[in-house]
């Protein structure tokens, strides 16, 4: 188990020289630390998600600021979607929203817990003008997840800031309070995953329309998240060779002449993104083969976390054992920036190491590259 308490990590400062990254995380969530954090932390680039209306410019301000560190990554997390709706105008009164997109139908008196329900399309507009403005920027956090409960306060789940060093003062609970919530805490409400879906599906579109990669949670999802993504992707193929070599800047691909209809022209985007990171993939070792295929037109990768996947014991190695080498990621996952998050990050690259067998220096290069790839599409820059 982890030591939230003696979070110091002991890779050399010549491994962390060769690049390691942090692919998903969520510093923003205590942002007054970050300034200070980044002094002395040695990932080289964090990957932060935002996940709900008030964190976007939050990332966007961090972004800004530390442009060299910082990959910033918009998005709204499938766990509060429920504060959206998705229809033209808006709902007559927010309890009839809430009653069309929660199950099973909550009381009033829950309902009068919750926030009046914002647009889905002003939020798309926020997310469009966050991915214009910063041109490697990723959609995430994004997906589906059908376990999640709203919490009883019926507040969103954050976390507070404190001045106290996150060295010493972070329980494990707090900590794995981000991924796994206090039960006890827990309403038995949920989204509906018609209402996740929607929410995902829109925010796809813009991915796929700027040509950004996506960061996806998938909590008991890992079917239908496969689902709703192989449904984008129908009828389109991986160029050929010659294609490939014609096009080769840019990954492009060409439409199958289905029903007779004319090819995609090179320049209309394609209605998927061409790289998905399924984020602390908790899914079955076999559904791997499935993302993988050489066959799809995109690039799936598999990003682990101490935090998430530790729980899984040996089901986490053969997970792990399955992905093909050059598709896998290290996260930390953690909601504040600070010697916790390197530590949680040099755990995981540990880990990862072992398991494939690589020395911890070829480890660490195989998954740099691998991270500038899924951000970048090229190893190039
Ligand atoms: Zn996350």
């Amino acid at each position: 188990m982890f030591d939230f308490n003696a979070a110091e990590d002991d890779l050399p400062s010549s491994i962390w020289q060769l690049g390691i990254y942090d692919a998903h995380c969520h510093p923003t969530d205590n942002y007054k630390r970050l300034a200070a954090a980044l002094d002395i932390i040695h990932i080289s680039k964090l990957t932060i998600m935002a996940t709900r209306l008030d964190d976007q410019v939050k990332v966007h301000d961090a972004a800004t600021q530390y442009p060299e560190r910082i990959v910033p990554s918009f998005g709204y997390h499938p766990w509060f979607t429920h504060l959206l709706y998705t229809s033209q105008s808006p709902p007559e009164s927010k309890y009839l929203h809430y009653r069309s997109v929660l199950l099973p139908e909550p009381p009033k008196e829950f309902l009068d817990l919750l926030p009046d329900p914002v647009s889905l399309s002003s939020f798309i507009e926020i997310l469009t003008e966050n991915i214009e403005t910063h041109k490697h920027a990723l959609v995430g956090e994004i997906g589906i997840d059908r376990s999640f409960r709203l919490p009883k306060s019926g507040k969103l789940i954050s976390f507070e800031e404190s001045d106290t060093d996150d060295s010493s003062s972070i329980s494990s609970d707090v900590a794995n309070g981000h991924n796994s919530g206090d039960t006890k805490k827990l309403s038995p409400y949920r989204v509906k995953q018609e209402h996740q879906t929607e929410v995902l599906l829109a925010q796809l579109r813009v991915a796929a329309k700027f040509r950004r990669p996506v960061s996806v949670h998938g909590v008991q999802a890992h079917g239908v998240l496969y689902e709703i993504f192989s449904q984008l992707w129908t009828g389109y193929s991986i160029p050929t060779r010659r294609q490939k070599k014609k096009e080769k800047e840019e990954q492009k691909f060409v439409k199958v002449d289905m029903e007779g209809g004319t090819a995609q022209s090179d320049n209309d985007p394609l209605p998927f993104p061409g790289r998905i990171c399924l984020h602390s993939y908790s899914g079955p070792p076999d559904q791997i083969k499935l993302w993988t295929n050489r066959k799809l037109p995109v690039t799936v990768y598999f990003s682990f976390s101490i935090l998430v996947n530790s729980r899984y014991g040996d089901k986490f190695k053969q997970v792990l054992r399955a992905v093909p080498d050059d598709r896998l990621l290290v996260e930390s996952d953690f909601h504040m920036a600070g010697k916790t998050m390197q530590a949680l990050l040099a755990e995981i690259v540990k880990f990862v190491c072992e398991v494939k067998g690589w020395e911890i220096e070829q480890g660490v290069r195989i998954l740099g590259t691998n991270w500038r790839r899924f951000v970048y599409g090229t190893d190039d820059l």
